[in-house]
């Protein structure tokens, strides 16, 4: 097996003993790879090994690999944009991706609606709430879900799908726990209101356990499977 394979089948490890531990199905935990600043031969190993959903943050890097895996005919492969958007950066997000998971404002709602080709399913969005860093400008407070979720959840070329969240980084279980917990209560009222928000985006490589112990239904990874990021080589 090479590295990354090897990896996968790591994480995919933890993944299963998290939810056991809780009860809860494996498969409730979607994988989402997260590919950021790592070449498209990355990803083929990580495709090679079953993996089909990644994520990205910059919406150019990320629209150039999935028009590489396109004209490669890998058409199976599912994209989600997970970095801050611009709203001049929306159209390229709303023509390339199937999820946005960083909607934390209705202008940006609004463009990606729009900017939703009509041959294309509706784009999956995720609501991001700002849980414990207060000083980040992105994602918005529990207090504001309701007021955005009944404006996002009307417009036609979106899908609400549920609410993503990056907490603090936390090293003490029970406090990682704490936050996840009240994601998933949030999550819970909003799915009440609007059936299609089944999902709940929140653990990275060092909470994930207490985020699938508290709800989540999709963890995303990238450190984990790929190594270490170099950003000055991008
Ligand atoms: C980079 C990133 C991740 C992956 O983080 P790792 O610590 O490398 O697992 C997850 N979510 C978001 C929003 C990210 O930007």
């Amino acid at each position: 097996m090479n590295h990354i394979a090897d990896n996968l089948a790591q994480v995919h490890q933890r993944i299963s003993a998290a939810a056991q531990r809780c009860g809860r199905d494996p498969k409730e935990v979607t994988l989402l790879a997260v590919s950021k600043t790592k070449p498209a031969s990355d990803i083929e190993q990580a495709i090679l090994a079953g993996q089909r959903a990644f994520g990205e943050n910059y919406v150019q890097e990320g629209v150039d690999k999935i028009r590489y895996f396109q004209e490669a005919s890998q058409r199976d492969l599912v994209w989600h944009f997970i970095g801050p958007l611009q709203s001049n950066k929306s159209r390229l997000v709303a023509e390339h991706f199937d999820w946005c998971h960083t909607v934390d404002r209705l202008k940006i709602a609004t463009r990606l609606s729009e900017q939703r080709p009509a041959e294309m399913a509706p784009l999956n969005v995720l609501i991001q709430i700002n849980i414990s860093d207060e000083t980040s400008k992105s994602g918005i407070g529990l207090s504001e879900l309701d007021a955005l979720a009944a404006q996002v959840a009307p417009l036609p070329g979106l899908v609400l799908r549920g609410l993503m969240a990056i907490p603090a980084p936390e090293s003490d279980y029970q406090r990682q726990l704490a936050v996840a917990r009240q994601m998933a209560g949030a999550l819970q009222q909003l799915q009440a209101r609007y059936p299609s928000a089944d999902t709940l985006s929140l653990g990275m490589t060092d909470d994930m356990d207490a985020a699938i112990a508290a709800g989540s239904t999709m963890v995303r990874i990238g450190t984990a499977i790929f190594g270490a990021r170099n950003y000055a080589a991008r």
